[in-house]
């Protein structure tokens, strides 16, 4: 009898358990001290406590995953993303312990997690990197004496590295050695590693990252593209499918090069290959051995559900699609919804979520982690949802968007809705022209203040006397609630 541990949390968890549940699985949620009641927990059939909140005590450790997932007598492992889910130790243990890694064989996470063997396999299929350094002589003066012969700006990232952690862009050489150092201390902290490589720094790329999937057999399609090039410190926060940006041409380039890449790796379940794209020319980044966060505007434009098939997968119970079928349709856009601030530079904003609202209508989707009365904690990631919408066609999906965040509600902490919202009407998101420098150029603080109008004022004046059962809330009553941690939008 299957049963899946879910090594993981929030929004992530509750995606799993949905699949599981209509798959007819039972789930047991492996989760630290403070996750206990949220809603992924509710969700969960089983739950066994692996520690306290910080992630080194409870989502990283591998020893007490496996003695939860044993424990409640779970046959199979769903990592999620982040934490341990591109871990090749973690999918070793599972399987030493007899569990079922959802995910690639751990030799296949191993050569392809650290950046600087996945680039010479991947230069071995043909496929061009960024021209950089990438050699075993780890010394600064070696490093610095690389990055000039590359030619500033040049970024040093460290090889373990994700998330946009570990990098830094060097613009002159004598910034050099200072940022070289602090990758490399980053790295150490972060990841365990120290070691880094240099790569010409691309001043007006576009971040494009195909889907692959393998089955049990080796067979390995490609599930289009997503283009994530919206990012802040190299962190995406709008993604969509299929990209605005690429030809006909382009599009059948990349998609060969992700899934031979794909092939000659072996690989098992889904992955992405990201690339980045200037002056018509494509470059590997980096692939990621799991699910990734914006995987439902692939789901959407598509009509698969990646989940489900990964589950199945690792089961040996499904055969992929054949590439013939899978042919896209419409436009989907995600946004990433932060309890942050967006009119002061982005600066997180915990709390009690007091209560949500998500305005239905067709081709709208949201994946979210918490419910009402559940709080935003310092410990983990601020994001509270992943608003999705569909649409026939680009334009719509943005008309789409932009409406459906007009009427999402979030009492209890701020969010940067309103910085969505500007990212979405700026021309150079609506013509596709942006590049990963879109950020830094036009909202490097955020947004400007806004001084509330009578209206708006009045309306959540209104809203606030209408929630005041719901307790906090009234309390702060007779205080403008501009200023208190929440906001209408
Ligand atoms: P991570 O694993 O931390 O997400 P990536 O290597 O995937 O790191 O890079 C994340 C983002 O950093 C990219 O999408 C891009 O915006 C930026 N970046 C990385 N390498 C380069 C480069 N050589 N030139 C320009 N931008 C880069």
């Amino acid at each position: 009898m299957a049963k899946l541990a879910i090594a993981n949390r929030g929004e992530v968890a509750v995606r799993i358990i949905l699949a599981a549940q209509e798959l007819g699985i039972p789930t047991v949620l492996l989760h630290s001290e403070v996750d206990v009641g949220t809603r992924a927990w509710r969700m969960a059939d089983e739950k066994v406590c692996i520690g306290p909140a910080t992630t080194a005590e409870s989502y990283l450790r591998i020893d007490r995953n496996i003695e939860g997932a044993l424990a409640a007598g779970a046959t199979m492992v769903h990592p999620g993303f982040g934490f341990l889910s591109e871990n090749a130790d973690f999918a070793q243990a599972c399987i030493d312990a007899g569990l079922i890694f959802i995910g690639p064989k751990p030799e296949t996470i191993r050569a392809l997690g650290d950046k600087i063997s996945a680039k010479q396999l991947i230069e071995k299929a043909n496929v061009p990197t960024v021209p950089g350094y990438a050699g075993s002589d780890q010394s600064l003066e070696t490093l610095v004496a690389h990055a000039q012969r590359i030619g500033f700006p040049v970024i040093v990232k460290a090889a373990a590295g994700g998330g946009g952690r570990g990098m830094k862009v060097i613009r002159s050489k004598a910034e050099a050695p200072e940022l070289i150092a602090s990758a490399q201390r980053e790295g150490k902290a972060a990841f365990g590693s120290e070691i880094v490589f240099l790569e010409k720094y691309l001043d007006h790329a576009k971040h494009i990252e195909f889907q692959v999937f393998g089955d049990f057999t080796g067979r390995c399609v490609h599930l289009f593209e997503r283009e994530c090039t919206v990012q802040r410190r190299h962190q995406k926060i709008v993604e969509e499918s299929l990209s605005p940006s690429l030809t006909p041409e382009l599009r059948a380039q990349m998609a060969a090069a992700a899934v031979g890449l794909a092939e000659k790796a072996g690989y098992q379940g889904a992955g992405t290959v990201e690339f980045l794209v200037q002056d018509g020319e494509f470059y590997f980044l980096e692939m990621n051995t799991r699910l990734q966060v914006e995987h439902p505007v692939t789901e959407m434009v598509l009509g698969v559900d990646l989940v489900k098939a990964q589950i199945l997968t690792a089961m040996k119970a499904f055969r992929i699609w054949k590439q013939s079928e899978l042919t896209p349709r419409g436009h989907s856009i995600e946004c990433r919804l932060y309890a942050e601030d967006s009119y002061n530079r982005g600066l997180p904003s915990t709390g009690e979520l007091l209560g949500m609202h998500w305005p239905e209508g067709p081709g709208r989707r949201y994946e979210v982690g918490f419910e009402a009365g559940d709080e935003v904690t310092a410990y983990y990631d601020p994001m509270i949802a992943k608003v999705i919408v569909w649409d026939e066609d680009r334009p719509r999906a943005i008309r789409k968007m932009l409406r459906t965040l007009d009427d999402c509600v979030v009492f209890g902490v701020k969010t940067n809705i309103p910085y969505l919202k500007a990212i979405l009407t700026h021309k150079d998101f609506l013509d596709g022209s942006m590049t990963t420098q879109f950020i830094s150029q036009y909202f490097p603080e955020g947004l400007e203040a806004q001084e509330p109008t009578e209206e708006m004022a009045a309306f959540a004046a209104g809203a606030l006397k209408s929630v005041s059962s719901v307790g906090a809330v009234s309390s702060a009553a007779g205080v403008s609630p501009w200023t208190q941690g929440w906001r209408f939008v």
